[in-house]
């Protein structure tokens, strides 16, 4: 039915109505916005409300048809509605619609409107019920973006997030959720929550849930899920309950996917592992590299290199400090001939138990060291001349009465002290080794020293015990 149709004929019930100022002193007092329309549009008649609603008088509002302050976007929907009514298809209807104020504002009303007919059944008039609902539907309007923004932020979040119920059931997954775990919605809609752990983690997370659900929350919980595919992603994450009322709970849970960091932390302590094993190894090549470097393979003793240190440190802590210092050189008597006689390995035998005898004999702070062939060097820290020569005597001693497989052993030793003359270590060293020629030239199996004649009478007396 078109417009013009239905308002042919209507305007004299119209007029007749209008001029009901019994009715129309109510009308006027409304506080929600009433207007009496034309069946073509026309503003009839309305109250202030109406009239303080959109900014017009009742006077400019009458010059206008509802097509006038109606927002375009809306005027299609209004005309429909209203040609339903007055094709008799429907007695009222609701709209919720915009309105043009005056000033440009746009104001959002709900609109209940009936259709007035004569008593020859034509329409005669709209009744309408203005209701300005411009703040609620604001505030309708800032609730729909606020929870928009929060499911984006659910949907968009990097992190696994979940809503279950109390039975385990899924109400709610994010986006991170499905994709990392590969469930469909429709999958997800039968799913239970032990249905996505891990078999091995299982009852412990079920354990935790459960403590959740009696109010004993369970902080940041590990928790490796199982994919659709079987991989496991595992997780950390916090878990809360909105309710905590067993039957009714609502558990939240967001979960971080730790799987890579997790691999990453496994390869970092392997290969922390790989490197204490090879550093252990290393360690261990070192020491032995260093006991190659400092010991002589045959006897043991410390080689030639570690007596040269020492004798050089010993030296400077004399020069510095004055304290004492003695050297002895100790030489196998007539060792060629032995080898010539027993062999080679005989001889060896021989210079292993020399240098035994002669490390068990000396004390602890002397450094024995195989100096070279049949002969050994003993250094003497903080021992005076008359010291060593008694030391000197002991070692001799030693091998002079130690049992021998082939034949007797013995040993001429040469001693000396540093003394303030001595400028280098190498002057100790010519000094012992000196003595030691004299010991050999007096007869070997002999301890001889250099600097004889400034001794005490007891060193004097040994010398003498052994011409
Ligand atoms: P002296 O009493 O004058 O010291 O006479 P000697 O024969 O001991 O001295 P010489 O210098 O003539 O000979 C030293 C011998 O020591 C010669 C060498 O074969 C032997 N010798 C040196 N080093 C070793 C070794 O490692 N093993 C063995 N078995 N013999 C060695
Ligand atoms: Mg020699
Ligand atoms: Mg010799």
């Amino acid at each position: 039915m078109t417009r013009a149709r239905c308002r042919k004929g209507f305007d004299t019930l119209a007029d007749s109505l209008l001029t009901n100022e019994h009715f129309f002193g109510a009308f006027d007092h409304f506080s929600v916005g009433l207007a009496i329309v034309s069946p073509d549009g026309r503003w009839l008649r309305v109250n202030p409300a109406f009239c303080a609603m959109l900014g017009y008088s009742e006077d400019e509002l009458r010059q206008m048809t509802f097509v006038d302050v109606s927002h375009p976007d809306d005027v299609g929907v209004s005309i429909t509605r209203d040609c339903e009514l007055l094709g008799g298809d429907k007695v009222s209807y609701q709209l919720r619609k915009r309105y043009l104020r005056k000033d440009g504002g746009v104001v959002w009303a709900l609109v209940n409107a009936s259709l007035v007919r004569g008593a020859d059944g034509r329409p005669s008039h709209f009744v309408a019920q203005i209701l300005d609902v411009t703040a609620q539907h604001r505030a309708e309007e800032a609730l729909r973006e606020s929870e928009e923004r929060y499911r984006e932020l659910f949907e968009s979040a990097s992190d696994m997030i979940q809503v279950t119920d109390a039975t385990g059931r899924f109400l709610l997954v994010n986006r991170a959720w499905r994709d990392k775990l590969g469930y469909s919605p429709e999958e997800i809609s039968r799913l239970r929550l032990p249905d996505v752990l891990h078999p091995e983690h299982r009852d412990r997370c079920m354990q935790a849930w459960e403590r959740l659900l009696a109010n004993d929350p369970c902080g940041t919980i590990e928790t490796p899920f199982v994919a659709r595919d079987g991989r496991t992603i595992v997780t950390e994450g916090k878990v809360s309950c909105s309710r905590p009322d067993a039957s009714t709970a609502i558990v939240r849970g967001i979960f971080r996917d730790i799987t890579e960091r997790r691999l990453f932390e496994e390869l970092l302590d392997e290969y922390r592992r790989d490197l204490e094993e090879t550093n252990r190894k290393l360690a261990e090549a070192n020491a032995r590299l260093e006991l190659l470097a400092t010991t002589d393979p045959l006897t043991g003793l410390n080689n030639r290199l570690v007596f040269q240190h020492r004798l050089e440190d010993e030296f400077q802590r004399t020069c510095r400090y004055g304290v004492p210092l003695s050297l002895a050189l100790l030489d196998v008597d007539r060792f060629k001939s032995f080898n010539d006689t027993y062999g080679h390995p005989a001889g060896d035998a021989v210079l292993v138990e020399v240098g035994r005898l002669l490390r068990q004999t000396a004390r602890i702070t002397d450094l024995v060291a195989r100096f070279g062939g049949e002969e050994f060097a003993i250094l003497l820290p903080n021992t005076p001349i008359e010291g060593a020569i008694q030391l000197g005597e002991r070692f001799r001693r030693v091998i002079e009465t130690a049992t021998w497989r082939h034949r007797p052993v013995t040993i001429s030793v040469g001693l000396a002290a540093a003394t303030p003359e001595m400028k280098e270590s190498e002057a100790l060293v010519s000094a012992a080794d000196a003595a030691l020629y004299r010991a050999k030239q007096l007869g070997r199996n002999r301890v001889d020293w250099a600097g004889g004649d400034e001794l005490s009478d007891t060193v004097l007396m040994l010398r003498s015990t052994q011409s």
